[in-house]
């Protein structure tokens, strides 16, 4: 349980955050070209396997599909074990890279003692991985889709991400995420919503943290 009077705030006493996005950065194309061609298309043909990568995205984030499930799905055919493990590694890899500008905010805020939950829509993988990185010690608690057995927008994701801030009222906890019908579903149950469109000051205006104060507006 957190007390309204462990940090600054009178308004805002605890923050989630989507991963991807907003405190992670998005693959680049030579990113996507070299795990397409490690999964054995064509350069030429990106845009096919994207199509064919997020068609079964969503049950491996889930965890409804392990690896080998996702993989074959994409694939077309059941990848050999050496294989598997370098495209899990490169796909990891493209999901883990953090926005500088967005990790130091995460440092002021803990400062200002602002619980923040992470809450992602994250195969095993990129969850393990995440939890080893260095900003991950910020965060009260991370809750990962595959762990969860849920995706957002699915109501139950924000509901285990808001008891895991300690908060019991929702409109004094902010969710942050890139997806709009993330937000959307987030606000349904009472949250506060920042449609992050990547502009770290956007977070900084609505954690007032320059101010020595967290406080923030519904937007
Ligand atoms: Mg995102």
């Amino acid at each position: 349980m957190v007390s309204a009077l462990s940090h600054p705030s009178t308004d805002l006493d605890a923050v989630i955050f989507d991963y991807n996005g907003v405190i992670g950065l998005q693959p680049t194309t030579p990113m996507w070209s070299r795990l397409a061609e490690l999964a054995g298309w064509h350069i030429d043909d990106l845009t096919h396997f994207q199509t064919a990568f997020w068609s079964v995205r969503e049950p491996y984030d889930s965890g409804e599909f392990d690896d080998t499930d996702f993989w074959t799905a994409v694939l077309g055919r059941r990848p050999e074990p050496a294989l598997l493990t370098r495209l899990r590694a490169v796909d990891t890899a493209m999901w883990t890279r953090t926005d500088h500008r967005v990790v130091a905010l995460l440092h002021q805020a803990r400062r200002a003692d602002l619980p923040m939950v992470l809450l992602s829509n994250a195969p095993h993988p990129v969850g393990d991985a995440l939890d080893a990185s260095a900003w991950r010690g910020l965060m009260t608690d991370a809750l990962y889709s595959a762990r969860l057995g849920m995706n957002k927008p699915h109501p139950d994701a924000y509901r285990n991400a808001l008891a895991a801030t300690g908060v019991h009222d929702p409109g004094r906890v902010l969710f942050i995420d890139d997806r709009p019908d993330n937000c959307e579903a987030a606000a349904q149950l009472g949250l506060r919503t920042l449609h992050y469109t990547g502009s770290p000051a956007d977070i900084e205006k609505h954690l007032d943290l320059r101010g020595g104060r967290v406080a923030s507006s519904s937007s």
